[in-house]
């Protein structure tokens, strides 16, 4: 290959990302060489910039940032066959040892040999180029751009949330959080068939955009009142009309929590998708004594082929998420509109690709 550019954005300690020239990786047997084209910034990127860490993943060497990432295959391993060079691919950025229990029972998100991209110590995609397995890229039809297939990775999330919640023809869902992976939630439940959606935030231009994305219904935080978690559930039940049949929470905050109980029916089911502080207090008898089912999730798993035929079939329409776009080269700018969220913004862009 004659390419030498390998222009990377990486995150070298808290507050320090630097754009530097990598080497061209060879793909393995299995592997594709991808051309990087779309990456879109998710908030663990900008966390990750900010404190150098989430959880028990620190940033300890440098690395490289994003795993919201589409490309194209520009060469393949000697037993690569599902894939040619041309092909246009969105990329699952996780993969798994696919030989213990996790794996081998499709729950492979668990597993914990995970390499991950841009969870440390792992490097990501924001780059030009990248090798990665070829089962875990998924050719794109000609008429899904590539922004629409870097953006199936937070649609992964919205439908893995909505399967671990039963989402279903006829349901009325509740989503705490119009943040990106509310957003994505509150698409990917409309298209498995729920009648109606509610959702819930802080920040009135986020809801304002929520519900250009179809909800129903929007129900603001209030914080100049001291409202407490019971009587903000309240408010839901009286804008649903009768509580949540499941409720989808992604803020992670703990008062959110507290309501989105509150606001499921008995014998409901509420999602945990917003990771805030490692410790909350939540009223777990309420939750018991009525049979509300509490699930976790952790990224997705086998959910990249259902959200591409979302967006192929046009069931979801996911590029109103979108608002800014950015070059590789302006990758610190990018990053500073993620996280100021200045002028609305919800999905940031950044192309790799220089055509
Ligand atoms: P975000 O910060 O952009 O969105 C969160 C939204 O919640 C914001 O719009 C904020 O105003 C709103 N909010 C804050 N407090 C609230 C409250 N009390 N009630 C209602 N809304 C409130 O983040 P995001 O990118 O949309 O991600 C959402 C969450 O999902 C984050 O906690 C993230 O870590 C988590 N996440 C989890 C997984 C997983 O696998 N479990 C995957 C991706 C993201
Ligand atoms: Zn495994």
């Amino acid at each position: 290959m004659a390419a030498k550019d390998n222009l990377s954005a990486v995150l070298r300690k808290v507050n320090d990302i630097q754009m530097e020239q990598r080497e061209i990786p060879q793909p393995t047997d299995t592997e594709v060489l991808l051309a990087v084209h779309s990456v879109g910034i998710c908030g663990s990127d900008v966390h990750y910039w900010t404190h150098g860490a989430i959880g028990d993943f620190v940033v300890k060497m440098p690395m490289v940032l994003g795993h919201e990432t589409s490309g194209t295959v520009v060469a393949v391993g000697s037993k690569v066959t599902s894939l040619k060079p041309g092909d246009r691919v969105a990329v699952e950025p996780g993969v798994p040892c696919r030989m213990c229990d996790y794996c081998k029972g499709a729950r492979y998100n668990l597993c914990l040999e995970m390499k991950f991209h841009a969870t440390p110590p792992y490097h990501g995609s924001l780059t030009r180029y990248f090798a990665h397995p070829a089962d875990f890229c998924y050719k794109l039809p000609d008429h899904v751009s590539y922004e629409e297939g870097a953006l199936l990775e937070p649609l992964s999330v919205g439908v893995h949330a909505c399967r671990r919640a039963g989402v279903t023809i006829g349901h009325t869902v509740l989503i705490c959080g119009a943040g990106p992976i509310g957003l994505v939630n509150l698409l990917t439940a409309k298209a498995m068939g729920a009648s109606k959606v509610c959702i819930t935030d802080i920040d009135a231009s986020r809801l304002e955009r929520a519900k250009q994305l179809g909800a129903d219904w929007t129900v603001q935080v209030n914080t100049i009142v001291n409202e407490t978690s019971t009587q903000f559930a309240d408010r839901i039940i009286v804008a649903i009309g009768g509580h949540a049949d499941v409720t989808i929470e992604c803020s992670g905050a703990e008062s959110s929590i507290q309501s989105a109980i509150y606001a499921t029916k008995s014998g409901g089911v509420l999602v945990l998708v917003g990771l805030g502080s490692a410790t909350v207090n939540i009223p777990i008898v309420n939750a018991a004594v009525r049979e509300v089912d509490i699930r976790g999730i952790f990224r997705y798993a086998n959910c990249y082929p259902l959200a591409l035929s979302m967006v192929a079939s046009g069931k979801v329409d996911v590029k109103p998420l979108i608002t800014h776009r950015f070059t590789l080269e302006q990758t610190l700018e990018a990053f500073e509109t993620a996280r100021t969220g200045r002028d609305n913004a919800i999905k940031v862009m950044i192309k790799c690709a220089q055509d």
